[in-house]
């Protein structure tokens, strides 16, 4: 009768091979998923997306490592997985029905000299023309957006608490986009994040023609005010 002991030997071996297989499946991953990533940042194009996001968020320590040993920053790490989630967030959120979508701006994107005061729904902007929040958000609420500026991180929670949007888009620096996309995960939301262009405590900007093309996302047309018709999908 075969014991424990006489097949210990070959359980070791089997798990050897198993580790060996694993660790060398988790490299040739890591390759192609470093090649994707270069490819995605020289060209713009996002081959295989749903095997990039899934990759890239099982083998973050790993790929992290690799990036840097190919020269890729953190940053760029970061700038490709927003990229990812809204490319596969893409569809969903054009299917939510606008009057069903909130959009949160950051506190940061106001002019130095902003008069908005703080209300319960976040800062109320007077439009007084200092800053492009103050034509985007008359704009955007036409459509039928919720439209907040943000003045703290627990904000976004309490009015998806309030509002249930189906859909956000989030204006941020990039640790906020990925920060608010693990929290929209975490709330079923479907989430489309925008990162700023310029980063900082104060005077941020943010490309508000990117803005406009996600928010116009499944839009019906007829409602688009005229300022807004360029940007709709063609
Ligand atoms: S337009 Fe609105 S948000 Fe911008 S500075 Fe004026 S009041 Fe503040």
């Amino acid at each position: 009768m075969t014991s424990f002991f006489d097949l210990y030997p070959h359980i070791i071996n089997l798990i050897g091979q198993v580790t060996v297989l694993f660790v060398l499946g988790c490299l040739v991953c890591g390759f192609v998923l470093l090649f994707l990533t270069i490819y995605a940042i020289r060209t713009g194009n996002l081959l295989f997306p749903r095997f990039m996001r899934a990759g890239l968020i099982f083998l973050e320590g790993m790929m992290r490592g690799l990036f840097k040993l190919f020269g890729v920053e953190d940053q760029e790490f970061l700038r490709i997985m927003v990229t990812l989630q809204n490319t596969l967030n893409r569809k969903a959120f054009t299917a939510i029905p606008v009057g069903q979508r909130s959009i949160f701006v950051p506190q940061c994107l106001r002019a130095g000299a902003c008069p908005a005061h703080l209300h319960e729904e976040g800062l109320k902007c007077k439009s007084c023309g200092l800053c492009q929040i103050g034509s985007a958000k008359p704009l955007l609420e036409q459509i039928g957006y919720k439209f907040f500026i943000v003045p703290g991180s627990s904000f976004i929670k309490r009015m998806v608490k309030r509002y249930r949007p189906k859909g956000i888009i989030g204006i941020g620096c990039l640790i906020e986009i990925k920060e608010g996309t693990e929290m929209a995960g975490q709330l079923n939301l479907i989430s489309m994040g925008i990162v700023t262009t310029r980063d900082g405590c104060v005077e941020t900007a943010v490309n508000w023609e990117e803005v406009y093309h996600i928010a116009l996302l499944g839009v019906n047309p007829a409602t688009v005010p005229a300022e807004l018709q360029q940007y709709l999908a063609l």
